[in-house]
């Protein structure tokens, strides 16, 4: 039995038998079969270099008429290496006296063969170097194909473990079998781990090797609530988790009672909960949990996993579902917030060295006009059928709001020309997720109906964390004195401005942090669906009088760990009724 640990990202517990995915760019672990089974990897061998010569020789057929002789040239190496009976024997005789996978096996020869042609000198044998990478990547792909295709076809409960997910495929999960997952990569606000959030399905995330600990079929358990990770545990330890399971399942069914109740505090200060949804069956699930609307809806989830851009049409009637689900409580449509850690598996985007710094979000839609038209006319369209709202991303300047504004006006005109109906009092408003829209919230303001706060987005780009990154995941921390000093800024600002504020980072979903941002003015929270009925629980259980005095007490802390201890303090005497 072993125990990791890493950061838990979506609670609840989850005991399965593991699928471990393979990622393209890590090393392929060193893992044994017993000697008995070594004729098995020599045969799953065999098939992969059959299949992936047939893979070439096809593509070589299929394709030739639009190649130039250059990559003709690369498909023969290729098959000159696939073919090469020394390169085959010397992977078997390997495999055959170590007891390898066919994987270790293979990615091991080919990397030590890869090394020896990238010291040669002369340029032409040097560049063989990669030509024996993608080989190697082929044949893996081929002795990892069955796992994969495991995923779509599942027929018992799993945890997947992995080096990464990315948003799109954990959106994919089928949550009938896909009961939690555990990888070495991520960090507490990537999306991956928001959508796990959503989803509801235990998550841990930056367990560092975890990839490399584990092999399919071993018995893990996924707690997402404690952020660890326990691999082939011993019975008694399978005993206590199922225990805390069924507390923590007793647990939110208690909760789900709150559902039709208001979140009041004991003062009588009514708290609006809305949720943050990425697809639009979630609307269902706010409205299950209780929630007052959608905060905030990540539209770009609807072109990650899409064939090509979705079309006005497709996004017009995905909007109008979501507002009708909704009925007549309103729901804020993100406009498209791609880049970052959202790259879409089939609309050409460029990988840029530094994608949270680059062509992302709004600027990519001002750069990629028809785009951004064709959404906001889709949601023009659709505003007509419900409470709708429009939200820009990752402002930075009044140019940038102006100009989203602009084509809002523009698409307004097209459709009064076309006697297209639309509701011309939709809301705008705007995120304010960087600095430079903190410390100008006054000027943005003055040409906006709302702001949202982007927490997730604000501490990276106050704190200069990379949001995604595991190696610095620990420096990300929301409690820094900076940020809750721009958090209180912008508050003010909106309060001085009259216009409507609220919070919709991961920081809204953190039961410790709901009496510090109640006192510090918030009065709507938008976070996941399944952790409305938490959030509401401890709004019922105080007054504003004390998160007042908890937000004064923890704006005076010179370092976010004394704020953290005295906020979990003070969360553990809510919880105890002891305030
Ligand atoms: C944020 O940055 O806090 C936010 C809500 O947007 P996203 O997580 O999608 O970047
Ligand atoms: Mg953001």
């Amino acid at each position: 039995m072993e125990i990791l640990k890493g950061i838990g990202v979506s609670h609840g517990v989850a005991i399965c038998s593991a699928v471990v995915l393979d990622a393209e760019e890590v090393r392929i672990p060193q893992r044994h079969v017993v000697p008995s089974k070594t004729e098995v990897e020599i045969q799953r061998l065999r098939k992969a270099f059959l299949d992936a010569t047939q893979e070439v020789s096809n593509l070589r057929v299929s394709q030739s008429d639009q190649w130039d002789s250059r990559i003709k040239d690369i498909f023969a190496v290729h098959l000159h290496f696939l073919r090469d009976k020394t390169l085959r024997k010397k992977i078997d005789d390997l495999l055959a006296e170590k007891c390898y996978t066919a994987e270790y096996a293979v990615s091991f020869v080919m990397r030590e063969i890869a090394q020896h042609f990238s010291n040669e000198k002369d340029a032409y044998i040097s560049e063989r170097a990669n030509d024996i990478i993608d080989i190697e990547k082929r044949l893996l792909r081929h002795l990892l194909g069955e796992k994969r295709k495991d995923l779509k076809n599942l027929r018992d409960p799993v945890v997947v473990v992995g080096y990464d997910l990315s948003p799109t495929q954990t959106a994919s999960f089928d949550k009938r079998y896909i009961k939690g997952f555990a990888i070495d990569a991520g960090g507490r606000t990537s999306h991956t781990a928001i959508v796990a959030k959503t989803l509801g399905i235990p998550a841990v995330v930056a367990l560092g090797n975890i990839s490399t600990l584990v092999t399919s079929g071993d018995t893990v358990i996924v707690d997402g609530t404690r952020g660890r990770v326990v691999i082939n545990p011993d019975e008694e330890t399978i005993a206590e988790y199922r225990a805390f399971a069924a507390d923590i399942l007793q647990a939110s069914i208690e909760l789900d009672v709150l559902k039709d109740m208001p979140a009041e505090t004991l003062d009588g200060e009514i708290i609006e909960l809305m949720a943050n949804i990425e697809f639009p069956k979630e609307a269902l699930t706010t409205l299950e949990k209780g929630g007052d609307g959608i905060g905030l809806y990540r539209t770009e989830f609807l072109y990650l996993d899409a064939p090509k851009e979705p079309e006005e049409e497709t996004q017009y009637k995905v909007y109008v579902e979501t507002l009708k689900n909704m009925g007549d409580k309103p729901v804020t449509f993100r406009t498209v917030d791609l880049g970052g850690d959202k790259f879409p598996r089939n609309i050409k985007m460029i990988r840029e060295k530094n994608p949270y710094l680059g062509l992302r979000s709004i600027r990519y839609c001002l750069q990629h006009m028809d785009m951004f038209k064709t959404q906001i006319r889709a949601l023009l369209r659709a505003s007509v059928h419900g409470k709708t709202k429009i939200m820009f991303p990752l402002i930075t300047n009044l140019m940038e709001l102006r100009q989203a504004k602009w084509v809002v006006a523009d698409v307004k005109e097209d459709l009064e020309e076309q006697g297209i109906p639309f509701d011309d009092n939709v809301e705008i408003g705007i995120m304010i997720e960087t600095p430079a829209a903190a410390l100008t919230a006054d000027s943005l303001a003055d040409e906006v109906d709302f702001f949202s706060i982007g927490t997730n987005d604000l501490i990276q780009y106050t704190l200069a964390v990379d949001r995604v990154n595991e190696k610095v995941a620990s420096l990300y921390s929301p409690l820094h004195p900076a940020v809750l000093q721009l958090l209180r800024k912008i508050v003010k600002v909106a309060k001085r401005s009259r216009i409507d504020l609220s919070l919709c980072g991961e920081m809204a979903s953190e039961p410790e942090f709901t009496p510090l941002l109640l006192g510090l003015g918030f009065d709507t929270l938008s976070l996941a669906a399944p952790m409305i009925p938490e959030i509401k629980q401890i709004i019922r259980s105080v007054s504003m009088e004390y998160c007042r005095d908890v937000a004064r007490r923890a704006l005076k802390f010179d370092t976010d760990t004394q704020t953290i201890s005295y906020l979990r303090e003070e969360l553990r005497k809510i919880q105890k009724r002891e305030i």
